[in-house]
């Protein structure tokens, strides 16, 4: 096959981008390095119960257009389940429970009322809960966090108490950031917020993947690609050479290789994580250094997950919030899987502190924390725990950390896209796939 574009890494801004070519005709060859399809939002089967596991719990929020666009083009829409508006469970660190439900208002009242109702809350919150109303003021309108502000001094300047930001502010900026609130930058936070509570009740509704992350959309995406002519193959170990001088006399000025096989496209979109570039670029192209640079002096921020199984069902909540606890969400899988799965998913975002404890102290941490919150589990016998580290789970959002690059190069046919890509976006799944478009956009304007 002689492809029209060529893709390397199979992540969401990976198969976003080849999809994206394949739907204008391109015919789109995928390289990615590991075995499996997905990077940082994949899924494995485990050996002992044969159920099917995540890498971590993904969250995707009704905001996310870019990603719903590009499920609907792989006809994979259905295997995510929406809320009208966002309704989520909480229970605090005294073990009580309470929902923040925000009704079918426009915005930003469906939030506002959310937060005057919610028992979480006592009045003094709720009232602090109205001075957000001069920091969010939808895209493009809100007054700019200072440069070096993190999220809990901007939240601080706007006068949200201790409490509000314990059960509200900071689980959805470590949700969103991966990253402590004490060293984010408030501005990638503002970023989310804009987005979820300026366009309609929808735009902050949870969406909760029905499938295994794989199955959700990496194999769907492939079988659209090899539809429309293109092929996908795994275990492709791809470096990118340009000619130093970006030129095309002589020969092509873009090669990609595996191994010993050498390959062209007119156009080479590398969809590789910044901590990957360095190896994707052996040479060090010249165009590209200020690239490599920021990249290789980019933070990483881990996610830790622990899966566990208990003799019984300890829940009836599809998703609860533990705010002030290690592990900051539990996700019952079997409610959002079906009778296929029986675990508890357990996620530690922002997981600095705890990333290096061994499996058996995870674990015990876990029960501990799930006890505390679900009464049911404190009589429920542990069958089994698995423990997932992703240490390079996203990149780091603090203030001071080298500028993020644009999807063109400066190498004509040469484009980027992952979720580092500046869009705007922290790490999520929706950063990743605006990427990926924008990059198919450059790519192919007109088509192949
Ligand atoms: C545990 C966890 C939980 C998360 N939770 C959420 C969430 O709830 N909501 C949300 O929106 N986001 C979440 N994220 C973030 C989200 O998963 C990422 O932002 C997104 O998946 C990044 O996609 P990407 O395509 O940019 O990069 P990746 O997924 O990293 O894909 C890049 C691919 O490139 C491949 N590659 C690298 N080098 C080469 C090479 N030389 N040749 C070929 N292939 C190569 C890699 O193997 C990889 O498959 C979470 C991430 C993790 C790890």
């Amino acid at each position: 096959m002689n492809p029209d574009a060529i893709v390397v890494g199979a992540g969401f801004a990976g198969l976003s981008a080849a999809t994206a070519l394949a739907e204008r005709g391109a015919r789109v060859l995928v390289l990615e390095a590991r075995p499996t399809l997905g990077g940082r939002a994949t899924a494995f089967t485990d050996p002992s119960t044969g159920e099917r596991v995540d890498n971590g719990q993904h969250v995707l929020f009704g905001c996310y257009d870019e990603t719903f666009r590009f499920l609907r083009r792989i006809g994979a829409e259905s295997n995510v389940r929406l809320q009208s508006r966002l309704a989520v469970d909480i229970i605090d660190r005294e073990g009580h429970w309470s929902r923040l439900a925000c009704p079918a208002l426009p915005s930003p009242f469906h939030l506002l009322v959310g937060i005057l109702s919610w028992k979480a809350l006592g009045w003094r919150d709720r009232m602090a809960a109205l001075g957000m109303r001069g920091a969010i003021r939808g895209p493009g309108r809100s007054p700019s966090p200072g440069d070096a502000e993190t999220v809990r001094q901007w939240l601080l300047r706007y006068g949200q108490t201790p409490r509000l930001i314990e059960v509200l502010w900071e689980p959805l900026a470590v949700a969103a950031l991966n990253q402590s609130i004490d060293s984010a930058a408030a501005a990638s936070f503002l970023s989310v917020l804009e987005r979820m509570f300026s366009g309609g009740p929808r735009a902050a509704a949870l969406a909760l993947p029905l499938k295994p992350l794989d199955e959700l959309y990496a194999l769907p995406a492939r079988d659209y690609i090899e539809r429309h002519g293109g092929s996908v193959r795994t275990g492709a170990v791809a470096s990118i050479e340009c000619a130093a001088d970006g030129s095309t006399a002589g020969h092509p000025a873009l090669q990609v290789a595996v191994r010993a096989e050498r390959m062209t496209a007119r156009s080479v979109i590398c969809a590789a994580p910044w901590h990957a570039l360095s190896d994707v670029f052996p040479g060090r192209p010249v165009a590209l250094q200020p690239i490599l640079e920021a990249a290789a002096n980019t933070a990483a921020s881990p996610i830790v997950t622990v899966n566990l199984w208990f003799d019984r069902v300890v829940t009836e909540r599809t998703l609860v919030g533990l705010p002030g606890r290690t592990l900051q969400w539990v996700f019952d899988k079997r409610a959002v899987f079906g009778e296929q799965a029986s675990h508890l998913s357990l996620v530690s975002s922002g997981a600095e502190e705890v990333v290096s404890r061994s499996n058996e102290a995870l674990v015990a941490l876990a029960v501990k924390e799930v006890g505390d919150a679900l009464p049911l589990a404190r009589s429920a016998s542990l069958v089994r725990g698995v423990v997932v580290r992703e240490k390079r789970a996203s990149f780091s959002v603090a203030p001071g950390q080298p500028p993020r690059p644009a999807a063109t190069t400066g190498v004509p046919g040469l484009f980027l896209a992952g979720d580092w890509i500046d869009t705007g976006l922290p790490a999520t799944i929706e950063g990743a796939v605006v990427s990926g478009h924008m990059a198919a956009s450059l790519a192919a304007p007109e088509g192949p």
